[in-house]
């Protein structure tokens, strides 16, 4: 069956800092908006709460930036309220296009999208598939925990800093017991400080870079006083719960055990490392009755739908692949606007600010013109903030010589470091995309979210960053997320024109 069809005159994919931002910004300007997100009620990760189904009212503790999240929200309701946004919770966007030219310059964008998974589940059944159609479309997918394989990272018990972070805000509880946190940024503090007040042990928290690196950046990061209150905050909770913070050090191997061999993580080796992160020989240690091993290596954007339509792309200062917009938070795609951690890794302040900009753009508008000069002021700020963080907390370049031959990379299709360098020596493989047809890196359940970046890396050479080409080819997919065979199936003849069907009258 064709799913039905909702129109407006802008859609906004994700409902987290940016989405709502711009959901809201456009919504009081005047237009129509529909918001499509896969999560089940409106944060995003940075506000992900418990389900209101169960905490109507949340406190926001645990929560930086709440009262703005309340105030973003008021406006949201208010707004659906008066019936200027449609809020389509619990759904994907698996495809999205732009529709014909003959339909005149402002055609606009057709989204296909899909239930997820949890959503299917539920018993909120009338969320089925829907396909959206706007003139205007603002995309504020947010994203997702950059991962560097080590040995032993494919065990049960290793998470993603991100992922542990989201499973306490969203469920209140701990996945575990005993916790240690590696990687790199500040983003390390939040998470082992949630695990500590949440009643959970963190044995250490390994951060790969030392404090003397935001030196040069010290006006960046007086630029946003806020962040240092928030890092006053974490250092009193690590004082609190003794946490112990080892600068330098990173996680060699994490060790398992289990009656049957090693099925699941138990400890983990670490060392000390240099500024390139060469390992210091004499260093070792091993941190032992561990359940929970959480590693960050800072964010990688959402990319797919972007890409989708070719737009403009730059590697930003953390060698991320992100979007380039305009000051208006407009892309290289006419009618396509970009906002939060796809236009570059920057937090949740920013994200709003630029989802404000994206949405009033989207609407037609413009801010008022002394808010806008506030605004942009605030906005520079808090880039030039991401810039520092990004330089005082690099990925170490030494980093590949941390795994073995044997060391898996891709997880999904049982790849390994060893297969992977040797289809780059002998066989000229580069970039992540010679490299998943030649070792099937990245062609897993996954496409290439986890691996993407540690193979792109790998096929660029010890030491080497990849390009943003090899970055791209990782992030291309042509399905966004997974779908159901019945939906594909259901492409129909207005497959290449829904638009058709709105005609006809085929609305939700
Ligand atoms: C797991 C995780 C936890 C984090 N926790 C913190 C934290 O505690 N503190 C902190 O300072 N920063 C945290 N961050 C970083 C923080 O998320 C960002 O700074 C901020 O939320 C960016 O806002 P955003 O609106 O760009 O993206 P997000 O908040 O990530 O929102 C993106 C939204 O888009 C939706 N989406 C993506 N693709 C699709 C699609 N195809 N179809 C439909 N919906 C889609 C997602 O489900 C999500 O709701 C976290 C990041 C992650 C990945």
């Amino acid at each position: 069956m064709t799913p039905p069809i909702v129109s407006a005159d802008i859609a906004v994919v994700g409902a987290g800092p940016a989405g709502l931002a711009a959901a809201v910004a456009a919504a009081e300007s005047g237009a129509t908006v529909v918001l499509v997100d896969a999560g089940a009620q409106p944060g995003g990760q940075f506000w992900r709460h418990r389900p209101e189904t169960v905490v109507p009212v949340p406190d926001g503790q645990g929560h930086h930036g709440w009262k703005s999240y309340l105030d973003l929200r008021a406006r949201f309701d208010a707004a659906r309220h008066q019936g200027l946004i449609t809020y389509l919770p619990g759904l994907q966007v698996w495809m999205a296009q732009q529709n014909q030219p003959a339909q005149g310059d402002d055609a606009g964008f057709t989204l296909r999208t899909t239930p997820t998974v949890a959503e299917a589940a539920s018993d909120r059944s009338a969320a089925g598939a829907r396909t959206v159609v706007a003139r205007r479309l603002v995309l504020c997918t947010g994203g997702y925990d950059r991962q560097l394989p080590v040995p032993g990272w494919d065990l049960p018990g290793v998470m993603a800093a991100g992922g542990i972070q989201a499973f306490i805000k969203a469920n209140g509880i701990l996945p575990g017991k005993r916790f240690v946190i590696a990687g790199t940024g500040p983003f390390l503090l939040p998470v082992a400080a949630n695990i500590a007040e949440a009643g959970g042990k963190v044995l250490a928290v390994l951060e790969s870079s030392s404090p003397t690196t935001w030196l040069p950046h010290l006006r960046a990061a007086a630029g946003v006083p806020e962040k240092a209150l928030e890092g006053a905050e974490y250092a009193a909770v690590f004082a609190r719960h003794r946490i112990p913070y080892r600068t330098r050090s990173i996680v060699t191997e994490v060790l398992g055990s289990g009656s049957l061999g090693a099925d699941h993580a138990s400890g983990v080796r670490t060392a000390k490392v240099d500024a390139d992160g060469s390992v210091r020989p004499g260093t070792e240690r091993v941190y032992e009755d561990v359940d929970v091993v959480g590693f960050g290596w800072g964010f990688t954007p959402q990319m797919e739908l972007p890409l989708s339509f070719g737009v403009e792309t730059r590697l930003d200062t953390d060698g991320s692949l992100v979007g380039v917009v305009d000051e208006r938070q407009q892309s290289s795609v006419p009618g396509l606007y970009l906002a939060g951690e796809v236009t570059g890794v920057g937090g949740a302040t920013l994200a709003v600010l630029e989802g404000l900009a994206a949405g009033t753009a989207a609407a037609g508008g413009s801010a008022l013109p002394q808010k806008t000069a506030a605004s942009e002021k605030t906005t520079a700020r808090h880039r030039r903030f991401a810039e520092a963080m990004h330089r005082a907390h690099p990925v170490p370049p030494a980093w590949q010589d941390w795994l073995t031959p044997e060391t898996t990379v891709c997880r999904c299709e049982e790849v390994t470091a060893g297969e992977i360098t040797e289809a780059r020596e002998s066989l000229g493989a580069r970039d992540a995309r010679s490299l998943k047809s030649f070792t099937r890196a990245g062609m897993g359940w996954c496409q290439g979210r986890v691996c993407g970046f540690a193979s792109a890396c790998l096929g660029a050479g010890p030491g080497a960053s990849p390009t943003a080409e090899s970055l791209s080819s990782a992030a291309k997919r042509p399905l966004a997320a997974p779908v159901g065979i019945g939906e594909l199936a259901a492409l129909d003849a207005d497959y290449e024109d829904p638009t058709n069907s709105l005609l006809k009258g085929d609305r939700a």
